[in-house]
């Protein structure tokens, strides 16, 4: 996963990547909801477009 150093979701500069983006998540209630109803939906788009 590659993010651009931003938030995908409320735009606050984050400290580095990846990890920098689940520290952030940790602490924004409203991010992390977010990020989990987008984990969700890629992997119900996974099941149903990448099966084989
Ligand atoms: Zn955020």
């Amino acid at each position: 996963m590659g993010y651009p150093g931003l938030c995908p979701f409320c735009g606050t500069a984050l400290r580095d990547g990846g990890a920098g983006f689940m520290e952030h998540i940790e602490t924004a209630d409203t991010c992390r909801e977010r990020f989990e109803a987008w984990l969700e939906n890629i992997s119900g788009d996974m099941e149903g477009t990448w099966t084989g």
